[in-house]
């Protein structure tokens, strides 16, 4: 078998189109959807991220204000900018670019920020509606992992899908929202604990990787047909490429494509994914501020 592979790039250019039109809609009415973006230092990757994010907003035909703090901010200083931006009716989404430097609490951080304008979904109580089915706002990636097995029409009902990771803003909310209703899927979370990773995985009808460990998946982990969804993005360093490093997914791509039934690439899969979920939020905030303004 050879995978059929996910263009994630064209999937998240017709959800940014239809963001594109929704943010154009809301123009007459004087509106113009706003993300507050803070990155504190400048660790590269975060970087490139966060200029990604500012990129397809403009494009979008968003607005977004662009805070680069020094690494040596403090938290009281990080705390008290959100405090504003929470109270600035102009701005609809607040989105601090994660990690942050030992000397601040992201914890504490997350946890300023106004729910109403947690377009990342962390919050603990967007977490809590997540869990609980309520409305709100949903992680950027797990929301984008569902949205390409939903447009790839991949069975998910009674699928077995395995996810490998159980960080806070992929591995555990992509397994919560797997096993929700309207998706049904047997659930089964994989993490550094986990004895004979590879017995599990092998059972995958829908298999995740989101362990943040290169190549970690390799072809006899993978159940013949199975549907890959690469999350993974790890640099490795690689002298024959212009800036020293290649970027690669937690999965062995070429021997993986053979025996699966889809597979996402990295890059050009699960990211430009995230980016399209994140536009969505922000819309989705505007549009319910524009409400709350009549
Ligand atoms: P993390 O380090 O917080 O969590 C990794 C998880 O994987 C942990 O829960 C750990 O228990 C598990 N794990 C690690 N090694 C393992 C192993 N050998 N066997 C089984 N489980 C193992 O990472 P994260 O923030 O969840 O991100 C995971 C990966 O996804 C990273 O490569 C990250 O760069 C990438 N990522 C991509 C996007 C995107 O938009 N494409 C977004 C977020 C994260």
């Amino acid at each position: 078998m050879s995978a059929i592979i996910i263009d994630g790039k064209a999937i998240s250019l017709k959800v940014r189109e239809e963001v594109k039109q929704r943010a154009g809609a809301l123009r007459p009415k004087g509106i113009v959807p706003c993300l507050a973006v803070i990155l504190v230092g400048e660790e590269p990757a975060s970087l490139s991220y966060v200029s990604a994010k500012e990129k397809a907003l403009g494009e979008a035909g968003m607005g977004s204000r662009d805070f680069r703090l020094a690494f040596s901010t403090t938290e009281a200083e990080l705390l008290s900018l959100i405090k504003r931006l929470n109270a600035d009716g102009k701005v609809h989404g607040i989105l601090v670019q994660l990690p942050l430097p030992s000397h601040i609490s992201e914890e504490r951080v997350i946890t300023a920020i106004d729910p109403r304008k947690d377009v990342d979904g962390f919050h603990p109580v967007s977490v809590g509606n997540m869990v609980l089915g309520r409305p709100g706002f949903l992680p950027c990636t797990p929301h984008g992992v569902l949205a390409l097995l939903r447009e790839l029409r991949i069975p998910t009902a009674g699928a077995h899908a395995v996810v490998l990771g159980r960080s806070n803003i992929v591995g555990k909310p992509l397994a919560n929202l797997l096993a929700r209703r309207d998706v049904n899927a047997t659930v089964t979370i994989c993490h550094t604990g986990t004895r004979d990773l590879g017995a599990i995985t092998r059972q995958a009808d829908i298999l995740i990787a989101a362990a943040g460990r290169a190549g970690l998946v390799t072809a006899d982990m993978v159940k013949e047909g199975a549907a890959v969804i690469d999350v993974g993005v790890n640099r490795v360093a690689d002298s024959t490429a212009r800036r020293g490093y290649r970027l690669r997914g937690d999965v062995d791509y070429a021997p993986v494509a053979e025996k699966a039934a889809w597979i996402t690439p990295v890059p050009g899969g699960v990211g430009p994914m995230t980016i399209a979920m994140l536009l969505r939020n922000v819309i989705e905030s505007a549009e319910r501020f524009a409400i709350e303004q009549l």
